[in-house]
């Protein structure tokens, strides 16, 4: 007997907002971490992966995914620089980060539209208050010593919605769409 014909799968994605830093910066980032590296015992982030998560979407299908693109379309912030002057450490992920010491409030707005667009748009998400880190080390064995890094300075002038899969060798992430910021 044929097998019955499938419904075609409707497209499912792992897909979240970020911050993507261009390749200077990431090369400055990629040396922060192994400074921190140096004061600490964990797994390292891949250079290539690092990010700034606005609003993780999780799996999102075809429908939700033209949703939330419309949605960010309309958004209006404008570009604003960072300070990633402090770094950090949450036990319970065993997570090294750095973020900004103060939260610029055209930062705190754009991740709250995207968090209300993929709302509006039927995904549910992280309950929890967001908190705008940079995740450079995974599972610390310890908590690491203080050290003292320079500030990096991020000049912001877009955001991304990004995929990612989750392959043998790791987590991989891909930018499907690119936005820029402005004040209309
Ligand atoms: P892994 O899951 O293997 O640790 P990862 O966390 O880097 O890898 P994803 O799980 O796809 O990869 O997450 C992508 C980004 O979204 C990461 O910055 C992650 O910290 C963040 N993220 C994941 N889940 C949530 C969530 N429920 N709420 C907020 N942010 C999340
Ligand atoms: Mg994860």
């Amino acid at each position: 007997m044929p097998t019955p014909e499938r419904e075609p799968q409707a497209q499912v994605e792992r897909l979240f907002f970020a911050l993507w830093p261009d390749d200077a910066l990431r090369q400055q980032l990629t040396q922060y971490r192994d400074t921190l590296a140096a004061h600490a015992d964990g797994r390292p982030i891949p250079a290539e992966n690092i990010h700034l998560t606005l609003a993780f979407l999780g799996r999102t299908d075809a429908r939700q995914r033209a949703c939330v693109e419309t949605m960010a379309n309309a958004i209006q912030r404008p570009p604003f620089e960072l300070q990633l002057n402090r770094s950090g450490y949450w036990p319970r992920p065993r997570v090294l980060w750095i973020a900004p010491a103060e939260m610029p409030e055209a930062l705190t707005a754009l991740a709250a539209d995207l968090h209300a667009a993929a709302e509006g748009c039927g995904l549910k998400l992280d309950a929890r208050p967001y908190r705008a880190h940079i995740t450079l080390m995974r599972k610390l064995a310890h908590p690491p010593k203080d050290t003292d890094l320079q500030p990096l300075n991020w000049p912001v002038d877009r955001f991304v919605l990004m995929r990612s899969t989750i392959l043998p060798q790791g987590m991989k992430y891909e930018v499907v769409r690119e936005w820029k910021l402005a004040e209309k």
